[in-house]
């Protein structure tokens, strides 16, 4: 399997979420031709016994126009200051970065400016190697609100719906609203929403009349509440925080959630990544992951995560990469976090990570599994997963499109 075609037979592949032993994939065109039992590669198709293949990684949730500077005020400062052109540069380059990283397909979840779009058709046109992209353009926010810089805040007297529009006039693929304030917005306050009830229900009934999912971030009960009654597609980060900002999980709207198949996408960022056993080398990172985790541990932190999990909800594993420490090239760290914070197997893991982001982001027909007729994105882990596997070995190579990118 180099170049656009040809077999490759592994030791063991995810294929429809289950692992199998022994397969053989055939690419053709840039697609899965076939996936078969092992023995059906030709003897001189390449063999790697001791590795095993996975879908390319979905990553719902980053910001390529966001540069994972060490802290939230030089990431915006960056993002804030850049002039377009050098916006683009970095995107491309981020693109570049979530290819070497497994990721082959992304939604962006807010830029500045629109700068993401631009890139995101050179990519659809085949001009630049990237990931197949979804792109939010500028988060509706409010005046002085989460993320107010990168361009969409709509003031208490605009027409909500004439934001939609703006949106969707540019073109972009989703519209994703910040429900709630966030982190890396000192000015802007996580624990209370930023919307009426009233006014998310405009923006979604706008939204889909235009054919626009959307993705409301949302840190506060509070304001998941007030986004699940309006109907969104997918809650992103849904923290459940209390406006003491203590946990606070309404079972009634986690079942609304799971009733009306909204998808969660749990963040799991560079405060995350570093909380891996193993991996907190550097204090800094250290300190500011401890300054923002409740507990002091993955599994605790994430306590409502498996609520949400046991009750039904969809649960998808993103990354939220371009935010303080969290380079693109480094999901897999994400994926990682997901294992220990939901307490589930390597295989499930991937499965949040791969085939529900791809059904959570209307792209299940294109990527997500190792399928038939499925774009040929893969990933090969070097080892040998079992069902029971907690652990991800790293990445040896990487497919998108059906040529290999690592
Ligand atoms: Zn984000």
């Amino acid at each position: 399997m180099s170049g656009r075609a040809g077999w490759l037979r592994v030791g063991a592949a995810v294929v429809a979420g289950e692992l199998r032993h022994d397969q053989a994939v055939r690419i053709q065109d840039g697609r899965i031709a076939e996936i078969a039992a092992g023995g059906a590669a030709p003897a001189d198709a390449r063999h790697a016994p001791n590795a095993t293949l996975i879908p390319g990684f979905v990553d719902a949730h980053c910001h390529l126009s966001f540069g994972y500077a060490e802290d939230h005020a030089t990431v915006r400062r960056i993002a804030e200051d850049a002039d377009l052109a050098g916006l683009r540069d970095q995107i491309r380059r981020h693109a570049g970065e979530c290819l070497a990283g497994g990721v082959t397909a992304i939604r962006d979840c807010g830029d500045r400016d629109f700068a993401t779009l631009a890139v995101r058709d050179e990519i659809r046109r085949g001009e630049l190697a990237g990931p197949v992209m979804l792109a939010a353009g500028p988060p509706v926010t409010t005046p002085g609100g989460h993320l107010n810089w990168c361009g969409g805040a709509v003031g208490p007297e605009d027409d909500i719906q004439a934001a939609v529009d703006r949106l969707g006039d540019a073109g972009t693929d989703l519209v994703k609203v910040l429900a709630s304030g966030g982190g890396m917005t000192a000015e802007s306050d996580p624990h209370h929403p930023q919307f009426s009830r009233e006014r998310l229900e405009l923006l979604v009934r706008r939204a889909r009349e235009r054919g626009l999912p959307v993705a409301a971030h949302a840190h506060s009960t509070d304001a998941i509440a007030l986004s699940v009654a309006a109907g969104v597609s997918t809650v992103e980060h849904c923290s459940w925080k209390g406006i003491d900002g203590s946990a606070d999980v309404r079972l009634d709207v986690v079942d609304s959630i799971a009733r009306q198949g909204i998808a969660v996408v749990l963040t799991m960022a560079g405060i995350h990544r570093v909380m891996l056993p193993g991996r907190g080398t550097d204090a800094d990172q250290v300190r500011s992951a401890l300054e923002s985790s409740a507990t002091g541990r993955l599994a605790d932190d994430f306590a409502w995560a498996r609520t949400l999990r046991e009750r039904g909800c969809e649960l998808v594993i993103a990354s939220d990469a371009g935010v303080r420490f969290t380079p693109f090239i480094g999901f897999i760290d994400s994926v990682r976090c997901g294992i220990e914070a939901l307490r589930i197997t390597a295989v499930e893991a991937i499965g949040m990570a791969t085939a529900a982001p791809a059904r959570a982001l209307g792209l299940a027909d294109v990527v997500g599994e190792l399928a038939e007729g499925r774009q040929a994105d893969a990933v090969l882990l070097d080892g040998l997963l079992t069902p029971e596997s907690s652990e991800l070995p790293d990445i040896v190579a990487v497919w998108a499109k059906g040529l290999q990118v690592v």
